[in-house]
């Protein structure tokens, strides 16, 4: 399957999060939560003027689910969900959030701590990730399909399988290192906290899954 590149302001960005000593790697678990409600909200706001679509808030939440073995974190939602185009062009090419034309301005001066205030998006998911997958089926669609990156060398997507509407964000956590103890993020009292800290207040129902094998 051919690899393909992302965009050169896209490349900037994940060198910046994969490479940077940065020590608030722990918001990627913010943005991907915020990525999820918004494709929530996406569906609810969808509702309010489709009236084929049902809004029963029980089958709207946002799951995470750690596996310590195999050192991989899932976040799931039942959201709007993505063609394979709208993979291509929302997770090939930098965040709308305008970090980095943001940060280009302001050229490093605060660099990291920009990073900490303002949404990186979906790419700060390779702070603590060494592969990205991600598994979507757009509302209204049969399709799913697959997008896979482990960093800045490019992309795949490929069809999957996927029973219901959403995305499930599936990322294998690093290894540990000397400045950064990983494994934390696979950890049930660590990841509580961070959903406390950041995203207390998510509208929709954070459900925390651990898997034991
Ligand atoms: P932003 O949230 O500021 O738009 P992100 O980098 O966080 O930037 O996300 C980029 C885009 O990828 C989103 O705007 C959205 O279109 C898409 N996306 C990311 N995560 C999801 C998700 N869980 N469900 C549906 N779309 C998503
Ligand atoms: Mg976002």
């Amino acid at each position: 399957m051919a690899k393909k590149q992302f965009k050169a302001e896209s490349k900037r960005l994940l060198d910046l999060m994969i490479n940077s000593i940065y020590t608030h790697r722990e918001i990627f678990i913010r943005e991907l939560i915020s990525n999820s409600s918004d494709a929530i909200d996406k569906m609810y706001y969808k509702a309010l003027t489709d009236e084929s679509i049902r809004f029963d808030k029980e089958n709207y939440y946002i799951e995470i689910l750690a596996d310590k073995e195999k050192r991989v974190l899932t976040i799931k939602d039942t959201g709007i969900g993505m063609t394979r185009e709208e993979m291509e062009e929302n997770l090939g090419v930098i965040a709308k959030s305008g970090s980095l034309a943001f940060k280009k301005e302001n050229d490093l001066k605060d660099g990291y701590d920009i990073i900490g205030q303002f949404g990186v998006g979906f790419y700060s998911a390779f702070m603590v990730a060494e592969d990205v997958v991600v598994i979507s089926r757009a509302h209204g669609s049969d399709e799913a399909w697959k997008w896979e990156s482990k960093g800045a060398d490019g992309y795949t997507i490929e069809p999957a399988q996927k029973d219901s509407t959403g995305t499930e964000i599936i990322l294998t956590i690093k290894e540990n290192t000397e400045d950064e103890h990983y494994d934390d993020y696979l950890e049930a009292y660590r990841l509580r906290a961070l959903i406390k800290k950041y995203s207390d207040f998510i509208r929709y129902p954070i459900k925390l899954e651990m898997t034991r094998s």
